[in-house]
């Protein structure tokens, strides 16, 4: 039995906590951050209180997809951003502190470069050892499953 959080997330949908919502169906809810990155840092949640995406169901995982280009079409016109990033934390070794499946939808411009808008993004790349790398993509491609 997977278990489910009950989060300020869940409380959101229901209509407990205000937000500013910006989209909603029978599966997903979208609403802004209330600490924005930037202006019109826009967060799309299934209803369905899953903690982390590997343990989305199918079904949201699938509206969520649906959703999620429209959305970034929608906040990029809104916000007349000229790029945006997609953030999406799973755990909180990954600085997820809401466990309640969100992804970040973050508008960025170009007057203010990666640091200055509030996300910071560090990129320090390894290089990809061919034997380890080849015991890891048989081991990923063994456990992706139904
Ligand atoms: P995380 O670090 O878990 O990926 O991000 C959680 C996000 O939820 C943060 O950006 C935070 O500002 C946002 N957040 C937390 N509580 C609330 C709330 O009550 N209302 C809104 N609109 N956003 C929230």
């Amino acid at each position: 039995m997977v278990s489910m959080s009950e989060t300020i997330f869940s409380k959101i949908i229901a209509g407990e906590i205000p937000c500013l919502k910006v989209y909603e169906d029978e599966l997903v809810f979208a609403f802004l951050d209330i600490n924005p990155l930037s202006s019109g840092h826009t967060l799309l949640i299934p209803k369905e209180p899953a903690p982390t995406l590997d343990r989305l169901s199918d079904e949201s995982a699938a509206a969520i997809g649906r959703v999620l280009p429209r959305l970034c079409r929608a906040v990029m016109r809104a916000s007349d951003a000229t790029a945006y990033n997609i953030l999406q934390n799973n755990g909180a070794d990954a600085h997820q502190e809401v466990m309640h499946v969100h992804f970040h939808i973050i508008p960025r411009f170009p007057d203010r470069p990666s640091g200055q808008d509030g996300l910071g993004i560090g990129w320090r790349t390894g290089k990809l050892d061919p034997d380890n790398g080849a015991k890891l993509a048989a081991a990923i491609a063994a456990n992706v499953s139904d």
